[in-house]
């Protein structure tokens, strides 16, 4: 075998918590176990058909060659325009570029702006990627914590805090994953107050949820003038569309990173799909407001959430709060730590995860790797007879320890 075959880079590396624990499920669900998967992040709806005939068309039409790097000039103009209509926001073309799902939007922005040392200030809990895809980026992911008592949300003097001669960027994610927060107006306006007095702080603006939110308002850091031309926006069709597996992603940048990005796209991948572009820009020439798919989606996910919090709450031990969108629930199960069930001691959350994936047969996603290790994190996108069985399930197995 080769002598130091892996690159420090991806040796210090994570697996993604949220992969590995989607797959570890797969397979026991393969070898005949009756797992419940609560684990991944994704819509379970389908992709609506007008946007599959799209994708359909586009095969038939040979929309088969090499896209241009920053996307299709089709799709390119629909986030335009849905930047307009949804957000308000103008944006030429050429500061849109598309990319393999937001995943990748995010990392093309890290690789583009990051040099070793420098800071990116992230709320905690925060999705599993971030620091990942900073560490890698040579960057340092500097955390603030938020608690369920202050609603998973960070203060203004949280932020201007951590704020160093080294930060380059803060990134910020509403509605979030692993928490379901949503800021209001007058809490992103607050940051925005912050923000404005660092003029060399970039702001990276995760709107992948921003269709999953059950208290109406998306409100984005580009609408603030004052910050618009270091704000970076980041959203995809993956959640708010049902269209996960089409991995298509995008940013709105100013017009330097969006070259940078470009060039780095350019290297890498040469773009994304151009079957997938077709599909995603049919998506989003739909407007939300008059999409049924959206509020059927919507409508069940808002049940599911009350569902599984009332369900919860009658758990003792576990606290939970209410999300204002996405489609997880972050509950604090610390209360449960130091027991044991038999010899196996539940020290941690991925104790926990692990017990309940066995005990249980309900997989989750620990909360250590989001940054807290008190809370687990249940994904609701999945049937209401999943959910009560789950739960069922699991108040069994926390009663089981002592
Ligand atoms: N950001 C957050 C917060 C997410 O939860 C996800 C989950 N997939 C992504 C970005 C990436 O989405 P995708 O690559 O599927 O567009
Ligand atoms: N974002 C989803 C999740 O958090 C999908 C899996 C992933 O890409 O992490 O589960």
């Amino acid at each position: 075998m080769v002598k130091n075959l892996l690159s420090d880079r991806v040796l210090k590396m994570s697996v993604s918590a949220t992969l590995k624990m989607t797959e570890m499920s797969r397979e026991l669900k393969e070898k005949g176990i009756d797992i419940i998967p609560l684990s991944i992040g994704e819509p379970d709806f389908n992709t609506p058909e007008n946007v599959k005939e799209a994708a359909k068309l586009a095969i038939d039409n040979n929309l088969t060659h090499y896209p241009p790097v920053p996307g299709l000039p089709v799709l390119r103009e629909a986030i335009c325009k849905k930047l307009k209509r949804d957000n308000n926001l103008d944006y030429n073309v050429n500061q849109i570029v598309v990319s393999t799902g937001a995943k990748h939007s995010l990392a093309n922005i890290f690789m583009s702006i990051l040099n070793d040392g420098d800071e990116v200030i992230v709320p905690s809990p925060y999705w599993v990627s971030y620091p990942e895809m900073i560490q890698l980026a040579g960057g340092k992911m500097i955390s603030i914590p938020t608690t369920i008592d202050d609603g998973f949300k960070m203060s203004p003097e949280q932020l201007e805090k951590a704020i160093t001669n080294n930060t380059k960027a803060f990134l910020f994610n509403s509605p979030s994953n692993p928490t379901g927060a949503v800021y209001t107006f007058e809490e992103i306006n607050n940051l925005a107050k912050v923000l404005e007095k660092y003029p060399d702080i970039l702001i990276i603006t995760d709107e992948i949820y921003e269709l999953i939110n059950f208290e109406g308002g998306h409100f984005s850091f580009a609408s603030f003038e004052s910050l618009k031309d270091r704000v970076v926006l980041i959203n995809g069709v993956s959640k708010g569309f049902a269209m996960t597996g089409w991995r298509i992603g995008y940013m709105a940048a100013p017009l330097e990173i969006a070259k940078a990005c470009t060039k780095l796209q350019g290297q890498f991948t040469s773009g994304a799909s151009t079957i997938s572009q077709a599909a995603a820009a049919e998506a989003i020439s739909t407007n939300p407001e008059g999409s049924e798919e959206l509020k059927t989606m919507l409508s069940q996910f808002k049940k599911r959430r009350d569902l599984l919090v009332d369900l919860l709450r009658e758990i003792p031990g576990v606290t939970t709060n209410v999300p204002g969108g996405a489609f997880y629930l972050f509950p604090d199960v610390s209360s449960y730590f130091g027991k044991s069930f038999g010899d196996r001691l539940i020290k941690d959350s991925s104790d926990m995860c692990l017990y309940l994936l066995e005990e249980a047969h309900v997989a989750l996603v620990a909360g250590d790797a989001f940054g807290s290790p008190e809370c687990i994190r249940i994904s609701y996108a999945t049937s209401i007879d999943n959910i009560k069985e789950a739960v069922i399930r699991i108040k069994n197995s926390l009663e089981k320890l002592k």
